[in-house]
């Protein structure tokens, strides 16, 4: 991975952003089915957020990379996929993020989990929403966010800090876009509700950045543009 595409990236957000008179969203560099010296390589340029989908796999990679860490590039490892239950204490152990907190059950075990590693500060999460309502999708439905981001915030654990959303992959990016306006309407009644602390709208991939840019995304999460086609599907 060349110097100039984190830059190239960098310079779209920002264009993106200020083309829809936005702020300029946070990268999360999506680095699932990446080997460490991809991340590594990233990190020295300066990027300091990767996304994983999967507990096992960030786990092996947060070890490999424990040492360009330690050389004083903090790394913030986020979970951006399905999270069982059972993988709660390893992935309260493993993340600073958690973007896929979509039920009441695991709000509980990842703030108890949490809770005993008192030394860290509170694991920050995300309410992740179906937008599209979608049979085959997790996420909560839109009309359960109020009871769970009320459960989130009643955990010291736990540091609400706001909404994600994966819409349905159309062919055609576009047609994403009244699912990212919906998701934006959720996440605004959030931070009114719950004041600046909710601060994070994850939205927006590779093919449709700009969309969520221009509808409010404040986090971006971003892996084919980043570091190429993905060789083979993210394994658990
Ligand atoms: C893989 C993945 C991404 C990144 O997708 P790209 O199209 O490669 O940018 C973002 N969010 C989630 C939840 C993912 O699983």
């Amino acid at each position: 991975m060349h110097q100039h595409v984190l830059h190239d990236i960098l310079h779209q957000l920002q264009r993106a952003a200020h083309d829809a008179d936005r702020s300029v969203p946070r990268l999360l560099a999506v680095s699932k089915t990446q080997d460490e010296t991809a991340v590594a390589n990233l990190a020295l340029q300066g990027q300091t957020a990767f996304g994983e989908n999967y507990v096992q796999e960030a786990l092996a990679k947060r070890a490999a990379t424990a040492a360009t860490a330690a050389a004083g590039h903090a790394l913030e490892w986020h979970l951006i996929g399905h999270l069982q239950s059972n993988k709660a204490a390893e992935a309260a152990t493993l993340f600073d993020w958690v973007h896929t907190v979509d039920r009441a059950k695991l709000v509980t075990a990842l703030a108890r989990h949490r809770a005993s590693q008192p030394q860290r500060p509170p694991l920050n999460v995300l309410i992740q929403v179906n937008i599209d309502d979608e049979a085959s999708k997790h996420g909560c439905a839109p009309a359960e966010v109020a009871a769970l981001a009320a459960a989130i915030a009643a955990e010291p654990a736990l540091r609400l800090r706001g909404v994600m959303v994966i819409p349905t992959p159309h062919a055609d990016p576009e047609q994403r876009r009244p699912a990212f306006v919906r998701a934006k309407t959720l996440f605004d009644a959030l931070a009114v509700q719950y004041g600046a602390g909710v601060d994070t709208l994850s939205m927006g991939m590779s093919d449709d950045f700009a969309i969520a840019i221009a509808e409010g995304a404040t986090m971006v999460r971003i892996g084919t543009a980043l570091f190429g086609a993905r060789a083979r599907p993210a394994a658990g």
